[in-house]
């Protein structure tokens, strides 16, 4: 169920979702039984688009869970393409190693252990892609890294930004133990739309995703 998108959307646009290939849908079912944050399936579509269209050699994700996006993601790269991902808590680790060695992908997909606060400082650019889908409360202490480590012409994107539509209410609408995630991603939000090297739009689908394009200045019109 979204909270965001009426369920008669949701459904229909389910319906006609493609199959994806056998370990991708086993991944979905397994995720959704053990109740983990994975990708919605409207985030994975758009994925899936803006990959084919963008199509990144490198891509940096934040947040990989049991792996799941990771694997997704690497089925629109390129030959030599590869992707580093962050998490930190050992459960989801665990199961991520299993699965990326599972779908034979341990030299394009390189799982970094630990805090992202701490990794991020040490990665050099440039990434081609960066997908952030971690804790909330920190996107906004990433952001600098992100827009370090992203190629000029480079995607950005965000997921869970709306937080279940949480995030459009106002402030003494929140739960005052979740003030302060609203503060936080409602000031990532302003900084991402208003940051003069980014575009970027932010779509009300699945929990909120933003999508954020760092301009090259070689795109002489864009200002
Ligand atoms: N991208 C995954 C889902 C990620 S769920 C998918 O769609 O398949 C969010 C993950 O981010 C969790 O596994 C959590 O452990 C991790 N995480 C949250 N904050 C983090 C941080 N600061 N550093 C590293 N990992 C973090
Ligand atoms: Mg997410």
């Amino acid at each position: 169920m979204s909270e965001i998108t009426p369920d008669y959307i949701i459904n229909f646009l389910s319906d006609i979702q493609p199959n994806s290939h056998s370990f991708i849908q086993d991944l979905e079912k397994y995720a959704h039984k053990k109740e983990i944050p994975i990708i919605s399936f409207e985030v994975k579509s758009l994925l899936e688009f803006l990959l084919s269209m963008h199509q990144p050699n490198t891509i940096l994700e934040i947040g990989t869970a049991i792996g799941y996006s990771s694997i997704l993601m690497s089925q629109y790269l390129p030959k030599e393409g590869k992707i580093i991902t962050i998490d930190r808590y050992p459960y989801m680790i665990e199961q991520a190693k299993y699965n990326i060695h599972k779908a034979k992908l341990n030299s394009v997909i390189t799982l970094l252990e630990g805090n992202a606060q701490d990794i991020l400082p040490t990665l050099k650019p440039y990434f081609d892609l960066i997908f952030l889908d971690a804790a909330k409360g920190q996107y906004q202490t990433f952001l600098p890294h992100c827009l370090r480590l992203l190629r000029p012409g480079g995607l950005l994107i965000a997921d869970n930004v709306l937080y279940k539509g949480m995030i459009a209410k106002a402030r003494y609408d929140i739960p005052r133990r979740q003030r302060t995630i609203h503060k936080r991603l409602r000031s990532f939000l302003w900084d991402i739309s208003h940051h003069p090297e980014l575009q970027t739009s932010i779509l009300p689908i699945g929990d909120g995703v933003a999508l954020s394009y760092k301009k090259d200045p070689i795109d002489s019109n864009l200002i």
